[in-house]
């Protein structure tokens, strides 16, 4: 189910699938773990997205 567009890759939290502008964790610039980025720290540690 990996939709990525061509042009321009979006970065998105691979948790929950947020796109970048609407991180809130880390002042937006998101949460990094295991070399992925998360939107927040909840979503990099599993507890859940604290974003909404
Ligand atoms: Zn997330
Ligand atoms: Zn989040």
């Amino acid at each position: 189910m990996e939709n990525v567009p061509h042009a321009q890759q979006e970065e998105k939290c691979p948790n929950c699938g947020m796109r970048k502008p609407e991180w809130r964790g880390n002042n937006g610039q998101g949460f990094a773990m295991g070399g992925q980025t998360y939107c927040c720290q909840g979503c990099a540690i599993g507890t859940g997205c604290t974003c909404k």
